[in-house]
Parts: C-alpha cells; sequence; structure tokens
C-alpha cells in the first residue's frame, strides 16, 4: 500500500468555530465597554452568527451600542475578536482519530484565514506535535488570495510530505471550497458531516460547486478507520 497523507482542515472539522466565535465575542464586547464605553451584547453578536450573518456582524452590533463610531472603532473592535487568546477544545471523535492516525500515516493542515489567528487556535489545540506539516492559508499572500479554493496550499503539501497525489486525503467540512482542489489534483476527498454539529457550523449554509463534491462522506471522523481500510 502507498503511504497514506492524511490532510484536515481546521474550523469545524476538528474543532467547533463557534466556541472559538464565542471567546472572540466576549474580548470584543470587553474592548468597546472598556475603550468606547460601549455596551455590546453578546448574545445579540451570537444570534447574529446563528442566522449567518458573520460579514457584517461587528458594524451591525457597534452601530446599535454607539452610533457616533469611527471606521478606526470598528476596525479595532474586529482586532479585539481575531487577537484574543482562544479556549478551545478538539471534538472528541477529532482526538480520537489524531491519535489513532498519527501513527499511521504523514498528517497534514491546511486552514483558511489571518496566520496569526489561526496559529493561536493550533496553539490552543495543542495541535502542532500531532502535525507534519501547517499551512495557514493567509500567510501564502495578502487579500485571501490563496484561500480555498485555491490549490497553492494543496500544492505545497504535496511538495512537503510526498510524491504529487499519492495516497493525499482531505478531511474537510465546507463544501462550497473544500473539495475543488483536492479533487482537481487526484486526492480523495472526504466530508465531515457531524449531525449533533450541523445547526452550530459556521459555514452551514453551502453546497458544493461543480467538481467539488466530495467523494465520501462520514458523520463521525472514526469512520475514517472504515473508509480509509
Ligand atoms: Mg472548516
Amino acid at each position: 500500500m502507498p503511504p497514506l497523507h492524511l490532510i484536515f482542515d481546521l474550523d469545524d472539522t476538528l474543532y467547533a468555530e463557534r466556541d472559538y466565535a464565542i471567546g472572540g465575542f466576549r474580548a470584543a464586547a470587553a474592548w468597546a465597554q472598556s475603550t468606547l464605553g460601549a455596551t455590546v451584547s453578546v448574545d445579540r453578536m451570537l444570534g447574529l452568527l446563528d442566522e449567518g450573518q458573520l460579514g457584517q456582524l461587528f458594524a451591525t452590533v457597534l452601530c446599535e451600542a454607539k452610533p457616533d463610531h469611527s471606521d478606526d472603532d470598528v476596525k479595532n473592535f474586529v482586532r479585539a475578536y481575531g487577537q484574543h487568546e482562544p479556549r478551545l477544545q478538539l471534538f472528541a471523535d477529532a482526538a480520537d482519530a489524531l491519535t489513532h492516525w498519527q501513527s499511521r500515516a504523514k498528517l497534514g493542515l491546511i486552514t483558511d484565514g489571518h496566520a496569526a489567528t489561526q496559529h493561536a487556535k493550533i496553539r490552543a489545540l495543542d495541535l502542532a506535535p500531532r502535525f507534519r506539516h501547517i499551512i495557514a492559508t493567509g500567510a501564502l499572500g495578502p487579500d485571501r488570495a490563496y484561500h480555498k479554493p485555491h490549490p497553492r496550499a494543496f500544492e505545497l503539501m504535496q511538495t512537503s510530505l510526498g510524491q504529487a497525489g499519492v495516497g493525499f486525503v482531505y478531511v474537510g467540512d465546507n463544501l462550497s471550497k473544500d473539495f475543488v482542489a483536492p479533487n482537481a489534483l487526484g486526492w480523495k476527498s472526504i466530508w465531515i458531516d457531524r449531525p449533533s454539529h450541523r445547526a452550530q457550523r459556521i459555514h452551514k449554509h453551502t453546497t458544493a460547486p461543480d467538481g467539488g463534491e466530495p467523494h465520501i462522506t462520514v458523520h463521525d471522523l472514526r469512520e475514517l478507520t472504515k473508509v480509509l481500510g
């Protein structure tokens, strides 16, 4: 059997991104209170998040709490969110799967977002010792240029860990962007769709573009032992 290269997404694949958001909302609300004297409700932020309004969320709640705020206030408010030191926990099935595969495959991580933010999550989850290679796509270029579905991170992972395409698998949760590049490169793609977590996923309202459909669906990462043999 060729060596197995098992590459994971991070947010909502290995831990609940909503937990990160809650910690960030608390940090942003604390900043608004101490710096602007504005009272922002964490519950209100969470309500908007659950409605899928992530893009306008920060501007909306700051408008409500302090109508005369400046553009810089919004930037600093968002910064307080992105720069907080998170406290996170792996999904139980993710922890079991990583422990199982650590000695049986080369493990990699490809995650979108600001590199500093993603590395804070990786620290909080103590993931660095478990993975051979970690790529935060935000570190590859500005303005989300190399975020998924761009293939750059997947090509770099192949170069770093093995031969192109041979025995590579990508496991992710986001149908809209996770599987386009690995499919095109000849990787096996696996969608993690936890029934118990469906309602809380940050990117729950997504569908797969042409060519971006996952080859396999699992409902628990412990099922990887079955589908990967
Ligand atoms: Mg994800």
